[in-house]
């Protein structure tokens, strides 16, 4: 019966006005918003609760009944309750025998207790057939249908039938069943709903040490050392000067932290002479947070040109443009043009515009909007190469930047560089040894080992 009915479902979804019962138990938050979703999916829904006291909170076509009345309605049982109440099913271990019992439940800790709460529920009702889902979508979600975000929902269970059944019901209210396979998998995805923002950690703790760094490095330099020797007051530095050293600082050694994983996992296969052999932790970590990373770095390229834009028309800029005409009409000497800082400027603006244009354009294809409508071939083209791009018209233009005055002695204050200077570093380390890796004595073996040539095999084991 259960068999026909839900490969039914999985074939016409939406048009059968005969859907089997479902129950849930628990007329909480996550029992009701799911409830009123499979009623608006053309379910029937039971509720099994402490109270058969109906209340307006309650979807009007759904049946509030005690838990084993419920139960005896439906095969398949959503458990809609906190893990720590699930000792009330033991005594209902015979009535749930053979029926389908949906864990949807989240803990308030990672790995808060030693088995997952839904193999403590099949532990606790071993005659019934566990299938691990929803958990990942939230009440809230649910109820307001904005669920674009969080359409897909983790599926696991021991029970190939009883897990078909149950990723029926969630093609038919619109989300994406995401099968993970047994029931061994339940931990994992009922860690999932705690992990906040894992891939963003690393690049948002990176990018706050970077910025503490770099901004003590600059009030250094720019506020406290014209205050020790010229008893000038440049604090006012803090609000625009400052940030808009820190923001393309950050910009370009975000970018260049993206591609340097590349390079570093090439150098390892070179060294190794196998792709068959894992890379370092970290640098599997590191790989995966890319984007994030790319992201980050496209935000802060973005405060820079923000800040940028407000340079004119700040006091101090107009004040130091006011003061040098006024020098100039009372010594009454006009500067010529100089040709060559005409060219700098010029070259420094064009690249600065011509590098953010392809950053956009980076992180516009990383949305998955876009990348899920490109093939992989195009993907790897714009993150690659167009990227590579990217990182060399910004450090051209920070290069461009500094001009003359990489070697003048006044850039440097307490024998402190400039911060673009230091920012540099770690691009142009990319930049040399991506070039040195595209040498074809070094491009054709690093190409013949990711196509799976192996020089030593043993490696491989
Ligand atoms: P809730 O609002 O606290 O509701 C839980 C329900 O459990 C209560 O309304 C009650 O229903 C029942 N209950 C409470 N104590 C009980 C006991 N001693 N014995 C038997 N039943 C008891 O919680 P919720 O937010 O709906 O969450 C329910 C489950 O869904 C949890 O496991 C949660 O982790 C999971 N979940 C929630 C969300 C969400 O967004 N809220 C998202 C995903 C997963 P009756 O009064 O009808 O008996």
């Amino acid at each position: 019966m259960k068999k026909n009915s839900s490969n039914a479902m999985a074939l016409a979804p939406n048009t059968s006005n005969k859907r089997e019962t479902v129950c849930i138990f628990g007329t909480g938050d996550f029992g009701r918003a799911l409830g009123h979703k499979m009623i608006q999916s053309g379910y029937p829904v039971v509720f099994g609760s402490r109270s058969t006291q109906t209340s307006s909170l309650i979807p009007k076509d759904a049946e509030v009944l005690s838990h084993a009345e419920a139960a005896q309605k439906a095969a398949i049982i959503i458990i809609a309750i906190q893990r720590q109440h699930y000792n009330f099913l033991t005594p209902l271990a015979e009535i749930l025998h053979g029926k389908v019992l949906v864990d949807v439940s989240n803990n308030s800790k990672i790995n808060q207790y030693p088995e997952s709460n839904a193999e403590y529920l099949s532990q606790l009702v071993p005659g019934a057939k566990v299938v691990k889902a929803f958990n990942t979508v939230s009440a809230w979600a649910l109820q307001s249908g904005t669920l674009d975000a969080s359409r897909q929902v983790f599926v696991c269970g021991d029970d190939m039938e009883a897990k078909q059944m149950v990723m029926d019901i969630v093609r038919a209210l619109g989300l994406t069943p995401l099968d993970q396979g047994s029931l061994l998998a339940a931990q994992e995805i009922e860690n999932y709903p705690l992990q906040l923002f894992p891939m963003w950690k690393f690049p948002i703790f990176l990018s706050l040490g970077l910025i503490a760094f770099f901004f003590f490095y600059s009030l250094t330099r720019d506020v406290i050392y014209p205050y020790v020797y010229e008893k000038a007051d440049f604090s006012f530095f803090i609000a625009i000067s400052i940030p808009n050293r820190i923001c393309p600082v950050l910009a370009l050694i975000l970018l260049a932290l993206v591609y340097l994983p590349g390079v570093l996992a090439a150098i390892i296969q070179l060294y190794r002479g196998t792709k068959y052999r894992r890379f370092p932790d970290w640098l599997d970590k590191w790989m995966l947070c890319r984007k994030q990373l790319g992201l980050v770095a496209l935000a802060f390229a973005s405060l820079h040109v923000l800040y940028t834009l407000v340079i004119p028309i700040r006091s101090f800029v107009r004040w130091r443009t006011s003061n040098q005409i006024v020098s100039q009409a009372l010594n009454n000497a006009t500067e010529p043009l100089n040709i060559t800082s005409a060219w700098l400027s010029d070259s420094y603006l064009a690249l600065g515009i011509l590098g953010f244009f392809l950053f956009v354009l980076l992180g516009i294809t990383s949305l998955p909007s876009v990348s899920n409508n490109v093939n992989w071939q195009e993907f790897r083209f714009v993150q690659s190469k167009l990227g590579y791009l990217t990182l060399i018209l910004c450090t051209a233009h920070t290069l461009v930047y500094g001009g003359k005055r990489f070697l003048s002695p006044s850039s440097y204050r307490w024998y402190l560089p400039n911060t673009y200077m230091l920012s540099l570093i770690i691009p142009c380390i990319v930049l040399v040894v991506k070039f040195v890796l595209i040498l074809p004595c070094l491009d054709k073996p690093l190409t013949r080992i990711r196509q799976g040539w192996e020089r030593n095999p043993q490696y491989s084991e």
